[in-house]
């Protein structure tokens, strides 16, 4: 799955390089692929609402950027959606 995501990062970043997108565009593509999930209580992140990691949380779940999920939360990636 990570191999994956990061062929289809790179093949994005060679089409976004020879067709010039409109900055708009891609500034869009970039926020909307860097937000988490984390449960106010946890010690990891997760890439999807409906990881069960997540199910079984009984606090507030936040959506914030994975910037802020490692750098403020500290923390880790959840190893189920990752
Ligand atoms: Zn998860």
């Amino acid at each position: 799955m990570r191999t994956i995501k990061t062929l289809l990062q790179l093949l994005m970043l060679s089409v976004v390089g020879q067709s010039r997108l409109p900055s708009p565009q891609r500034s869009h593509m970039f926020s909307s692929r860097s937000l988490v999930y984390i449960c106010v209580t946890g010690k990891v992140y997760h890439s999807t609402r409906s990881c069960h990691g997540l199910r079984n949380a009984k606090h507030e779940i936040r959506l914030v950027s994975e910037t802020e999920a490692v750098g403020e939360w500290k923390r880790r990636k959840c190893k189920v959606c990752y």
